[in-house]
């Protein structure tokens, strides 16, 4: 069994001797053990992380940019050995973990035209033989904490952008699925990224906070559940960094009865059942205007029944296992709940069994009709395959549903209306909206970022907003000596 050791200064080291237990969810068995990182093992990270940082800022973007087109071609012919890291870790089939690492890269594309993109601003003669330019430099040693989801894509929204813009980065992955991390960075090593620019910390909280409290590190990025996203935004501000934290969901897709019901129940299968419901955009909550439920809870049941759950290892599994024996446990507590305060249960994943994994953490598509907005389903987010049915009478009634929510991720509207579909994305309260669209992820040019409980601080990832959160403005003002008149000026200068 090989280890999940760190990756510093580009070698996989550690000296820590403490070390936490990674599992395949499918058997439900330990499968390796990753380090639990140290008080040295985050100083020698901290130490390579600065030193390398000064020569990378010094690179020109022209020469990132090639190393980080390098870094493209190497994980586009390592797509397989990536997704299958993935899969074996997290559970998810091979086919959406190849698609997941996808996604990711189009950052490393986005981030391939930082030359274009740390371009400033400059004007001539904003005072009398005065000009003035802005310019965007880095911040220094950047750190992310990533959550298990989505161990290649949600680490790749931060570390290019962030090394793109000259800083270094130091990750501290998942401890629940940590192997990717390791081969991302190591392929960036193999693309001519210098030591040191890329470190993985592994561990859990502690290493956490040793990130969260260093004077040395300037910038936060998290992604994970909203109590610690809460957590992360308040530590990290005290300790005078920039924080960008992004939090849970629960979203919702606002079905009217002129929508495509068959497109409806195709978009509504993908996206509450898609990586077991284990997606921050995952539909948790199909909200059915009028007397349209009926027809779609049928179809999407009749779907679900024939859904097939099994290990990534199968070739027609659609739907894999949940993280571990706790997750699935608080999601089977979930489900109790939800029959215990009144919610209608027209499919129940609980006693799924799969053949040769019966101790792996599988659990079937679970359909809830009648939920009501004050059950605890409703309100909280479960991160499993659990959809939840809410009924309202008309539009109003559930936009507002939606508005009042404290998650604002992401959220769908399905119509053949256009002007209900420009009322709903004008004023509906959330970051990512989709108009017959189930999953509205933003492209890589794009920012990812929910409002409310879902994104605490100013910047969304990637696109233009990673940009400017890995970077800081300085504004320059200039004269030459010949243009100066001579003399003090007292008053405040004007044009
Ligand atoms: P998590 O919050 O448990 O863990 C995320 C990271 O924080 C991990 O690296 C973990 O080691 C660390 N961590 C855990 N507890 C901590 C603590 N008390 N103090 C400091 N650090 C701690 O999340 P998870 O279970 O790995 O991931 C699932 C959650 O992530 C869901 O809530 C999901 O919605 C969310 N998520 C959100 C987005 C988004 O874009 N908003 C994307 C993916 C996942």
């Amino acid at each position: 069994m090989n280890k999940v050791l760190n990756y510093i200064n580009g070698n996989f080291q550690n000296h820590s001797n403490n070390f936490i237990d990674v599992e395949d969810p499918s058997k439900g068995e330990k499968i390796t053990e990753v380090v639990n990182s140290n008080k040295e093992d985050f100083q020698l990270a901290i130490d390579t992380s600065l030193e390398s940082q000064i020569s990378w800022a010094n690179t020109t973007p022209l020469k990132r940019s090639r190393v980080l087109s390098n870094y493209k071609n190497i994980i586009e012919q390592n797509l397989e050995k990536l997704a299958k890291v993935i899969s074996l870790e997290h559970g998810k089939t091979f086919e959406d973990a190849k698609g997941s690492v996808i996604r990711g890269l189009e950052v490393v594309e986005f981030a391939c035209g930082i030359p274009h993109l740390l371009k400033g601003e400059f004007s001539q003669n904003v005072g009398s033989g005065i000009d003035s330019w802005s310019i965007r430099q880095p911040l220094g040693v950047c750190a992310g904490i990533t959550p298990f989801n989505f161990p290649a894509m949600v680490p790749m929204w931060m570390y290019p952008i962030a090394i793109a813009c000259g800083n270094s980065f130091i990750l501290k992955p998942s401890e629940k699925d940590p192997s990717c991390a390791n081969l991302l960075a190591q392929m960036f090593s193999e693309a001519g990224l210098p030591d040191g620019v890329l470190n993985v910390l592994h561990g859990n909280k502690n290493v956490v906070d040793m990130l969260l409290t260093s004077t040395n590190i300037n910038s936060i990025s998290f992604v994970g559940s909203t109590p610690v996203a809460k957590y992360i935004y308040k530590t990290a501000a005290e300790h005078s960094k920039r924080v960008q934290a992004l939090g849970g969901a629960k979203n919702h897709l606002l079905v009217m009865p002129d929508a495509n019901i068959d497109q409806v129940v195709d978009g509504v299968m993908g996206a509450a059942f898609g990586s077991a419901g284990e997606r921050c955009m995952a539909v948790s909550v199909v909200v059915a205007v009028g007397n349209i439920a009926d027809d779609i809870i049928n179809k999407v049941n009749d779907k679900s029944i024939s859904l097939k759950v099994a290990p990534w290892t199968d070739p027609e599994s659609e739907m894999g296992p949940v993280i571990s024996k706790e997750h699935k446990n608080k999601i089977l507590e979930y489900i109790s709940k939800g029959i215990d305060e009144g919610a209608k249960i027209v499919l129940d994943g609980r006693n799924i069994h799969v053949q040769g994994y019966e101790n792996g953490y599988f659990l079937g598509p679970t359909i809830f009709d009648n939920v009501t907005k004050d059950m605890t389903i409703y309100k909280e987010e479960i991160f499993g395959p659990v959809l939840s049915v809410v009924r309202v009478k008309n539009y109003e009634e559930g936009i507002k549903l939606i508005n009042d929510h404290k998650y604002g991720n992401g959220s769908s509207i399905y119509t053949s209306d256009g002007e209900i579909s420009r009322h709903f994305s004008t004023n509906i309260n959330i970051g990512m909206v989709g108009i017959n669209v189930p999953i509205p992820v933003p492209m890589a040019f794009h920012s990812f970022g929910g409002w409310k409980h879902s994104l605490f601080g100013d910047h969304a990832m990637h696109g233009i907003e990673g940009v400017r959160f890995f970077t800081k403005l300085k504004t320059v003002t200039s004269r030459w000596p010949k243009s100066i008149k001579s003399g003090a000026e007292y008053q405040m200068p004007t044009n």
